[in-house]
């Protein structure tokens, strides 16, 4: 969905009674299961697992961010460290990891927040192979201060990748400056409400810019992560690299768990790379509240089922 949508979503969602319903009725547990795995690691893993049986790759996604606390970006430090091992311990399945930067702390201090994250790609690195840590891009106000944090550690890291949003007029020139031969980027269409101003407006901007940042990227030699649902740049994707002959090393079809598994699928069978990213943990009513506001469809089905109750 482009942003015309997303702001009313995005306030229905943000009401109490809407919130209480999802996170309390057996219909919001119904639909959360849809798009988060489970409350724990051991849930990522299991999805992570079934998924390696249908020949899709995993991404790990520990919910939560924008903490208010150093214990609270610490936990959530100790749980990345904590999966990275455990994904170490399976070296059969092909996993990696995603972070929210203000989930390690960024709202609270940035030199902590870096800590943090040195501490996540050390764990990362001290696998016999190298674990991919990426980094989620936030809202606006957060691009600039992760871009940093990224341009910071990749020299030394070079199992760092960062995620670009396309609907940033700003991220062509992003895309420009830290691309390059084998650095990693997500382009995804950008999952928040931003103003017009800073963002495009419509779905033909939105996948003209996404077209062009993921063509340019590719060109230049990164490795790119195609993030999206979206069969129309999916094929467009797909048309760029055999007519450039890129190899599939240096690029994924990326959706999220619970999303299009069909077309999922159909890419494996055309012999295409596919990850799929899974969220797993207790902090998911924002992650959950920026599916909705994706898909007009999933809020009228809330909406039907409160008045059906009588609200
Ligand atoms: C692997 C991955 C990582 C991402 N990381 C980030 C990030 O770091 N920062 C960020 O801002 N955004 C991120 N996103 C989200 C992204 O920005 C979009 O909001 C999201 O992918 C929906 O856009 P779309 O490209 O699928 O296109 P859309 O036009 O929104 O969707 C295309 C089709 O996909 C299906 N679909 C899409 N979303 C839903 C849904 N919620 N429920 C049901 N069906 C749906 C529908 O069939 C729809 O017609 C990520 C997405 C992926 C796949």
């Amino acid at each position: 969905m482009t942003g015309l949508l997303r702001g009313p979503t995005l306030w229905f969602t943000e009401r109490t009674l809407v919130s209480r319903f999802i996170t309390e009725s057996s219909l919001g547990r119904r639909v959360v299961d849809r798009f988060v795995a489970g409350d724990d690691l051991e849930a990522g893993m299991a999805a992570a697992r079934s998924l390696h049986t249908l020949g899709i790759r995993a991404m790990l996604d520990h919910l939560g961010e924008n903490v208010e606390s150093a214990a609270q970006a610490a936990a959530a430090t100790d749980g990345y460290v904590q999966a990275l091992k455990r994904i170490q311990e399976t070296p059969d399945i092909d996993c990696n990891i995603s972070v929210k930067l203000t989930q390690l702390g960024l709202d609270v201090s940035t030199e902590m927040c870096a800590e943090n994250m040195e501490r996540v790609l050390q764990t990362a690195k001290s696998a016999d192979r190298a674990l991919l840590v990426m980094i989620d891009m936030e809202a606006r106000q957060y691009v600039d201060p992760t871009l940093h944090m990224y341009l910071g550690l990749r020299d030394r890291y070079p199992n760092v990748g960062v995620c670009l949003q396309a609907y940033l007029r700003r991220t062509r020139d992003d895309a420009h400056r830290i691309g390059g031969p084998g650095v990693i980027i997500r382009v995804a269409k950008g999952a928040y409400l931003e103003p017009p101003g800073v963002a495009f407006r419509t779905r033909r901007e939105v996948r003209r810019s996404f077209a062009a940042i993921t063509a340019s990227l590719l060109a230049r030699g990164s490795v790119v992560h195609v993030a999206t649902h979206d069969p129309a740049l999916i094929q467009g994707a797909q048309r760029f690299i055999r007519n450039r002959s890129i190899s599939n090393r240096r690029y994924e079809f990326q959706m999220l768990y619970g999303i299009r598994r069909d077309l999922q699928q159909a890419l494996v069978r055309e012999g295409e790379p596919v990850r799929v990213y899974i969220p797993y943990g207790t902090h998911w009513y924002p992650y959950l509240t920026r599916r909705l506001a994706e898909r007009p469809a999933n809020v009228w089905f809330f909406l039907s089922n409160l008045l059906a109750r009588g609200g």
